[in-house]
């Protein structure tokens, strides 16, 4: 494919711009006025339309094929979702911050206000703020939440440390770690969760939080929770809750109601809008009634007469955690999603998103190993130590798929298992693409046993085969797609 600046001609165009009647050197100071024209491709329109259509088609996408990325629930983003938040896209962000705006957006503010009811509802908590623009945003605001919890009772300088499984995102102990705390890690049993008596041992009085995802990163709900929670509060200890697994158990548990006292959510997972490449996530944060006066501020509010205000509850209030209400079209789409769906909907979602993890992991479970090989819930978590005797990695693997045409399943994490192969294929895949994928990580594994260089040389199909990955990202160069 050939760059666009190669396509460049001197005085081709695509458009012709009005002439403009801003004058020349309008009030720019003389170091800040460009010396030279800038170098731009000089292209028609159709040759620009080519060269964006056929990048475009050298991406991979949920709308182009199946996408089985453990830990990140990459569902079907319904595209009526996209026409819900459209709805919403005369009003300026500014409208309510304005003296008198908020009389002018009360559609707005009451969609974010319903919003956070029906997040609220679904994860049991009593209050959710929609600031937080992504889960890891979320856990650091949530864990400034629980600081500012602890600090209003006295006991800022005696809490000092927060508890993460060894199975944890490592997006949990890095957000601890940013709102001040020590991290104590304890390690996984044989069981696939967190074990029970290190737990018990790890705990003390100077425990600030003990963070959790639950099912965990391994796709295992993890039994003890109760009595994890309860231990943890004993301790005055607060529960956080990574709500990146809520697919799983949406409609069936709330956290609240097994003693969470902050969740986050990633609304880009589990309620069907974009992420990755496809847009902006979310990850608003819900709390126990305790936890309320330190929300970020303003909140929305709802006086007796049904009207949306925003109150702005200075003291004790950890601030604004981001512009505006958070990614308010993200929101939109997560409320429309919530709407479509219903109670029953949503129900439905997490009872099917775990039906297709367990047929995947029974139908896979000859072929690769499963080091803990029970029930899952919404993911299934492989090793590749069977392949490595054949000297093929789970990243091996993970290149052959992307030749027969899929997104790899997550490799290397969590990273308690060697050799990783995480596999969450998301309640909205068919039977029949299923059992596609199936076939071709079958095939895989019989291609490692008897002729694993072909799994050495993979990807073969791609403009660029394989990336120095540290290197790619840390010297970004795109021309090399050409
Ligand atoms: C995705 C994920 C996160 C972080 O969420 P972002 O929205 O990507 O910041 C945290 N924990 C787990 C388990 C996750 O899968």
């Amino acid at each position: 494919m050939q760059l666009i600046y190669e396509q460049s001609v001197n005085g081709r165009r695509g458009v012709r711009l009005p002439v403009s009647d801003v004058p020349a050197a309008a009030e720019l100071p003389e170091n800040l006025l460009r010396r030279q024209s800038a170098a731009l491709p000089e292209v028609s329109e159709l040759d620009l339309v080519r060269h964006f259509t056929n990048l475009s088609r050298r991406n991979y996408s949920l709308d182009t094929n199946f996408y089985p990325l453990g830990s990140c629930t990459m569902k079907y983003n319904a595209k009526v979702l996209e026409n819900a938040a459209a709805l919403f896209a005369p009003f300026h962000p500014m409208t309510a911050l304005l003296p008198g705006g908020v009389e002018f957006c009360q559609g707005s503010l009451g969609m974010l206000y319903d919003l956070g009811q029906m997040l609220a509802d679904i994860t049991g908590m009593d209050e959710v703020t929609t600031q937080p623009l992504a889960g890891a945003h979320g856990e650091m605001t949530g864990i400034l939440l629980i600081a500012a919890y602890h600090a209003a009772r006295g006991n800022k300088s005696k809490k000092k440390y927060v508890v993460v499984p060894d199975s944890s995102h490592g997006t949990n102990p890095a957000s601890a770690s940013i709102a001040g705390y020590e991290i104590i890690t304890v390690p996984t049993a044989s069981y696939g969760d967190m074990d029970i008596e290190l737990f018990k041992k790890a705990m003390n009085d100077e425990v600030a939080a003990v963070m959790m995802t639950c099912p965990n990163t391994l796709g295992l709900f993890n039994p003890h929770i109760k009595e994890i929670s309860d231990i943890a509060h004993s301790h005055d200890a607060l529960m956080y809750y990574d709500g990146a697994n809520l697919n799983a158990i949406m409609g069936k548990v709330k956290p609240g109601d097994v003693g969470f006292d902050v969740i986050h959510v990633n609304l880009h997972k589990t309620f069907g809008t974009p992420h990755g490449g496809g847009g902006p996530g979310a990850g608003p944060v819900g709390v126990k009634r305790e936890l309320i006066p330190f929300l970020p501020q303003p909140r929305i509010v709802m006086n007796d007469a049904g009207q949306f205000l925003l109150e702005d509850q200075k003291a004790g209030s950890i601030g604004r955690t981001a512009n505006f209400f958070g990614n308010f079209s993200v929101m939109a789409k997560a409320y429309a999603y919530i709407i479509m769906l219903g109670r029953e909907g949503l129900i439905q979602v997490s009872e099917q998103a775990v039906l297709n993890a367990n047929y995947i992991k029974e139908r896979l479970k000859a072929y690769y190993d499963l080091p803990y090989d029970m029930t899952c819930m919404h993911e299934c978590v492989f090793s590749a130590s069977k392949q490595l005797e054949h000297g093929v990695h789970a990243i091996d693997v993970a290149k052959f798929l992307i030749d027969k045409g899929y997104h790899p399943p997550t490799v290397y994490f969590p990273l308690i298992v060697k050799e990783a192969i995480m596999i969450e294929p998301t309640e909205t895949e068919s039977k029949a693409t299923l059992d596609a994928f199936i076939d071709v990580m079958i095939e895989a594994a019989m291609t490692a046993e008897t002729n694993p260089q072909l799994l050495h040389d993979a990807p073969v199909t791609t403009p660029v085969g394989r990336l120095d990955e540290t290197k790619a990202a840390r010297e970004q160069n795109v021309c090399c797609i050409g």
